[in-house]
């Protein structure tokens, strides 16, 4: 085996995909990589943030779903003192 050069899908670029990186990538039977290292980097914390993103809104999303229970708890107790 030896190094190989593949094209970066992101930034179009030639990179080095080495012996020991086929090797790793053969025992785990994954994918050749398909991004440079330095957009690899980039799309990992593009996926971290998004997922960062996702936790902050499902607090929201969970406040939105229990709002319209208080309003109708409220309405509730307003016809009773009605
Ligand atoms: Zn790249």
């Amino acid at each position: 085996m030896e190094n190989k050069f593949l094209v970066c899908i992101d930034c179009g670029q030639d990179f080095v995909f080495t012996e020991g990186e086929q090797q790793f990538f053969r025992d785990r039977v994954l994918a050749p990589p398909k991004r440079c290292p330095g957009c690899r980097v980039a799309k990992r914390e593009e996926m971290e943030t998004r997922r960062n993103e996702t936790k902050r809104l499902l607090p929201d999303t969970k406040q939105c779903i229990q709002s319209p229970g208080i309003n109708n708890g409220r309405e509730v107790s307003h016809n009773i003192l009605v």
